[in-house]
């Protein structure tokens, strides 16, 4: 049966993402949105999730994609009003509002799914499978990207929030997936634009029995060719995840890999939750980030400008 949808929060990642793979997808039918914009999209459209729900009470299930903050209240709406609940990264604002969001899921009987859309990148199931009987020599993230291309203009960015740790999480909910041990941060250094509320930049050094040294280099700053990539030396080889998960090379050798379908495979995981009535919500990347938050010593660096 096609499950009746509504994306909450028509941005960047609605438009580029969400929507090309729930037209694409059999199993889900676009129903409606909540926005405060998108009435160009032929579906209706309402200020909140309960105006919808009264518009087309078909409605089963949300995608909500509006910024972190907030989450928590449109969560609470859509389990009152019955719906299934899939939810972009990171899930909240706070850890402590995350977790209670699979115990307000089952208590209401819905399915619930926080999503980490780069642990669906091609090259990282592979990954994980070649490490299996492998030792971890050292683990090095550098996830470095430039936030104009690819937050144009989002101010929400820089209020008080996690900053770049937006996509730095993305790199850690990969390396939660590949270490088949926790990974604890022991430093981290966060560097804040001296005019903005969020960092800009971080250095992490993790612990993990499962590894010999794990770092991260995260930067919002990159100009030029922009850098998402995992180096794992192992004493069986290494291996190099780029391009945030879509490609490995083991050994300076590219892997065969199936087409990029991140989003579509998120989408699916979702209407299987959704036939099972379950609940998928790991905070394992997100309580990373909180930790660098509790640790990270804090440097000031230059002014954040949108433009040179
Ligand atoms: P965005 O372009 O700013 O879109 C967010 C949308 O949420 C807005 O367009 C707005 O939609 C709605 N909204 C509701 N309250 C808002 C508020 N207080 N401030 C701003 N917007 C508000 O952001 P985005 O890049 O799509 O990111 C949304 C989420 O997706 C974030 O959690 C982000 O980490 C995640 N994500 C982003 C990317 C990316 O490449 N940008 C990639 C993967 C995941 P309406 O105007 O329709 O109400």
């Amino acid at each position: 049966m096609t499950i009746q949808i509504a994306l909450v929060g028509v941005g960047k990642i609605a438009r580029d993402q969400h929507l090309p793979t729930i037209a694409a997808s059999g199993r889900f039918a676009l129903a409606g949105v909540v926005s405060r914009h998108a009435d160009d999209l032929g579906v209706p459209a309402a200020a909140t999730l309960g105006a919808l729900k009264a518009q087309v009470p078909e409605l089963a299930a949300v995608s909500i994609c509006t910024p972190p903050i907030g989450r928590a209240a449109v969560i609470r709406e859509a389990l009152d009003l019955g719906l299934d609940v899939m939810v972009e990264k990171p899930p909240a604002a706070t850890l402590s509002e995350a977790e209670r969001f699979a115990d307000m899921a089952r208590a209401a009987g819905r399915a619930l799914y926080l999503t980490w859309h780069s642990r669906q990148a091609n090259g990282v199931e592979p990954l994980r499978h070649w490490l299996e009987g492998r030792r971890i020599r050292r683990l090095a993230i550098a996830w470095m990207e430039d936030v104009r291309v690819w937050h144009p203009g989002q101010e929400w960015i820089w209020e008080p929030g996690i900053g770049v740790f937006d996509p730095g999480i993305n790199a850690l909910s990969i390396l939660t997936r590949l270490l088949p041990a926790p990974a604890t941060i022991e430093t981290a250094t966060l560097r804040f634009p001296a005019d903005r509320a969020s960092p800009i930049a971080a250095s992490l050094a993790m612990a993990s029995e499962a590894a010999d040294a794990v770092t991260a280099e995260f930067s919002f700053d990159q100009r030029g060719p922009q850098t998402w990539t995992i180096t794992v030396k192992t004493d069986g080889g290494t291996a190099v995840l780029r391009d945030g998960g879509g490609k490995l090379a083991i050994d300076g050798a590219d892997v065969p890999l199936d087409e990029p379908t991140e989003y579509g495979r998120l989408y699916d995981r979702f209407a299987d939750l959704v036939g099972r009535g379950e609940v998928d919500a790991d905070l394992a990347p997100f309580r990373l980030v909180a930790d660098a938050f509790l640790l990270g010593r804090r440097e000031v660096v230059a002014p954040f400008r949108w433009t040179d």
